[in-house]
């Protein structure tokens, strides 16, 4: 399934209906969230033509370097252990998250128990 917002491909119990639109979880949320309104720094993020993946993790800022250090140092952190332990309100882990995956540097899998984990983009 491709979500129609960001164009991801997702597995079909990823896909989450927005209205008229099938959105990706990650879309999802972000729609759905009070705090999407206008967010330039993460619109310019996901659409900046940064070329490698090095420059764009030199061009990270808070919380999206801690949030992407974190990952990198684990390999794979439960989604829900990451906020408390960044010191992040949920919604900010959120975005920066969206972020992040779509900059395609990390991702989120879905465990057996439901909940899901983050990891490197390329793991
Ligand atoms: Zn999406």
């Amino acid at each position: 399934m491709i979500c129609e917002r960001c164009k991801a491909d997702v597995t079909e119990d990823e896909i989450v209906d927005h209205g008229s639109q099938q959105v990706c979880e990650d879309c999802a949320m972000t729609l759905m969230s009070p705090s999407k309104a206008c967010d330039p720094w993460a619109v310019k993020m996901a659409s900046s033509s940064i070329g490698s993946k090095e420059d764009a993790v030199k061009a990270l800022k808070e919380p999206e370097l801690s949030l992407y250090n974190l990952v990198i140092s684990k390999g794979r952190v439960p989604r829900e252990e990451i906020a408390p332990k960044l010191g992040l309100e949920a919604s900010e882990l959120e975005r920066a998250f969206s972020v992040l995956r779509h900059m395609e540097l990390l991702r989120g899998e879905k465990r057996a128990d439901n909940g899901v984990d983050i990891l490197p983009f390329d793991k």
